[in-house]
Formats: C-alpha cells, structure tokens, sequence
C-alpha cells in the first residue's frame, strides 16, 4: 500500500496543516505493510516531494513538518493519471491522505484534483468537503432536515455598494446592525463563511463594533454570516464511516478566553481544556450523536469529520455549529482523541481512514 501525505497548503491554517501532518507521518511511518510519501504544498500553492527522513526528524524534535521548496522535486498533476515529478515520472500512489486544513484542502479543490487523477482521497469527496467548508449552505442543508442551527444573517461583500472591503464596510455595518436589532439583537459573532481555526472571527458586543469586525472577516472571505452569540457548552462529536457512519461519545471543549479563538486552538497552551467524554445525561449524549450523524450524512460528508454543536446552558438546547472534514489530526487533537477514548488506536484509525478512502473510490468507479 502506497500512501501519500499532502500537507501545508494555501490556507491560513498551514502551519496547523503542518502540525497535524507531523503525527500523522509519524504513525504511518511505523507501519511495515505501507509505503510513504511526503507531498509538502507551499503557501503559493506549489506541490514539492520531501525528503522523509529530514521530515521526520523535525517531526519527531519539532513536532511539525517543514517543506523544502527544492526545484527539482517539484511535484505536477496529470489528469486521468496522478502525481508526476520533475521528470514526468508517475508517483506510485494507491491512496491520497490530504492533512489540509481551510481553504484548498477541505474545500472540495484538491479532493477534485485528486479525483480528476483516480486517486483514491482520505474524508470527503468534492460536494462534502465544499458544503463543509461552506457554513451557510451547509445550515441550509440541515435546517431543511430539521436540524437545530444557530440563528443567522448573511452579509455579501456585493452589498458593499462594489467598493472595495478595506474602509468601506460603514454601510453594509450600519444595514447589518438594522438586521440584528430585527432579529436576534447584540451580542453576535461575525464570521467568514469559508473558513476554519477561527481565522476572522470576532465577537462584537454592540452595535460599534461591528464594522471593524465586518471588514476583518471579509479580508477572509467576500460572504460573512452574523450568528445570535449564544452562551454554550462546546459539544464535539467524531464521525467515522461513508454512508453508514459512527459516531463516538462526545467530547467537551472548555475554552479559558471568552471563545475559542485561534490563540486558544494553538498558541496557548492553557488556552482551553478537552474533557473527553463530555459530562451529559446519556439520552443528552445521544441525542447528539444522532444529530452529529445525520449532519454528516446530510452535507455528503465521508470517511471523517467533526461535528460540532453548542449546549446552551439556559435552556439545555442543542444546536449544530458547524462540521470539520478534515478536523485538526494531531495524535492530541480532540478528533482521534475522542476515536481513542472510544476504543480505536490512532494506528487503527489511520488504517481504517484509507480503508474507507479505498472503499469510497471501489463504489465510484
Ligand atoms: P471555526 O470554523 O473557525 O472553528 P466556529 O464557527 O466553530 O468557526 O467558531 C469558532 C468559535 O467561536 C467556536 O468554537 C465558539 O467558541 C465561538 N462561537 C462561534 N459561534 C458562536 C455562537 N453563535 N455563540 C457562541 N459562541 C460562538
Ligand atoms: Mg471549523
Ligand atoms: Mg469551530
């Protein structure tokens, strides 16, 4: 068995791409019955084959990847045949594991490139990647099946008259202030619709901070959706299978800033606590779980994703946040560590991930 890691990537969630990629190679690397291979994607898009020994080195002392941009192992694509080197040599590859986060990597773009190469791809495919990644289609999706979403208003870059976003957001801001006092009112969240790690997000109190907190987001993306801010538990729940999937019991977040925001995901390291399971009467737990199971059937999600709901704590209701397709892969991130309290080994969980990627590519052919 050939496997390909690809890592880094476009997305301002790179270097978290890098960190997740870092256990993952290192597990599969350990595996006698695999071969590897590391595809690292720079900033600018550009595929280069890496050396594995010097990647797991920085793996195992730095407990990341780094990607050497060597012109002569840049890596191309061939429609209808795969992976090509400087040569024009085809890379041996029976299955892609894209450790990507954000934006061309969970989106739906390389998993089209890598089916417009019949290869096989770890998680979704291209519809539910795209809809995953794309918060407001993907609550359409579920509030269609009933599915409990957080109240929202959408913003498009559009309604800002076409001027450009930076300073110009005073009356699209002042529009969107109208829409909230008729609706759910302050505070809210306001965030790019495509987007992950908390990159742009901002939690705005009244009514003036919202234009500073429009334009960040739309310097992440041209549409932006405004949610109720709601006081939550963080629920997660991991999924796992194609059509026919299991969920694990969930798994609390406790972030220690007023969110969880991108310093509480990475940078510090008290940033939030992982209670794994999460504290919840059992029907409560499963009800979740069930919601979390059909969200991922619902956005066409396959192989893995975390779901994440919100408890609310006045009212106990739950509500889907948002669901993760490719979620943060470290052996320590909240997605295998809740497949681990579950019963199933990070090493099982790899295997079976490319045994799902292997079965979802059968079915299509
Ligand atoms: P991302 O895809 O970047 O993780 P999320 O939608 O999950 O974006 O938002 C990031 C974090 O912001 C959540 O984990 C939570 O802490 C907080 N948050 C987001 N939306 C709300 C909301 N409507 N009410 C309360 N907290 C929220
Ligand atoms: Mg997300
Ligand atoms: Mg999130």
């Amino acid at each position: 068995m050939k496997v390909v890691v690809l890592y880094g990537g476009q997305s301002q969630e790179h270097q978290v791409s890098c960190v997740s990629a870092a256990g993952v190679v290192q597990e599969l690397a350990g595996m006698a019955d695999l071969s590897l291979t590391l595809v690292g994607i720079t900033l600018e898009g550009r595929w280069f084959l890496q050396d594995q020994a010097e990647q797991l080195r920085r793996a195992r002392e730095e407990g990341t990847l780094g990607i050497t941009p060597d012109p002569r192992a840049l890596l191309g694509l061939r429609p209808g045949e795969g992976i090509v080197d400087a040569e024009g040599t085809l890379l041996a590859a029976d299955c892609v594991f894209p450790v990507l986060h954000g934006a061309y990597g969970e989106d739906g773009t390389v998993q089209g490139l890598l089916e417009m190469c019949h290869l096989p791809c770890v998680g979704s495919g291209v519809t539910g990647s795209a809809l995953g990644m794309d918060k407001i289609r993907a609550k359409q999706i579920w509030e269609q099946r009933g599915l409990p979403v957080v109240p929202y208003i959408t913003v498009n870059d559009r309604s800002l008259d076409g001027r450009s976003v930076g300073g110009c957001t005073a009356g699209a801001a002042r529009d969107a202030v109208e829409r909230i006092a008729g609706t759910f009112g302050f505070p809210v969240f306001v965030k790019p619709n495509a987007a992950g790690s908390s990159v742009g997000i901002t939690r705005v109190e009244a009514p003036e901070g919202l234009a500073a907190a429009l334009e960040r987001a739309f310097r992440v993306d041209g549409t932006v959706l405004i949610e109720q801010a709601l006081a939550v538990r963080e629920i997660e729940t991991a999924v796992l299978g194609n059509q026919d999937p299991r969920t694990f019991p969930p798994g609390e977040v406790i972030p220690s800033h007023q969110f969880y925001d991108y310093e509480a995901k990475y940078t510090d390291p008290e940033g939030a606590a992982l209670k794994i399971p999460a504290d919840l009467e059992p029907a409560l737990a499963q009800r979740i779980r069930d919601i979390s199971r059909e969200a991922f059937c619902a956005v066409d999600a396959a192989g893995l994703a975390r779901v994440d709901c919100f408890l609310q704590r006045e009212t106990g209701e739950v509500y889907l946040n948002e669901i993760n397709t490719l979620p943060g892969f470290t052996p320590i991130s909240m997605y295998p560590k809740m497949v681990q309290a579950g019963g199933v080994t990070y090493a099982e969980l790899l295997r079976e991930l490319i045994s799902l990627a292997l079965e979802r590519a059968r079915h299509r052919s």
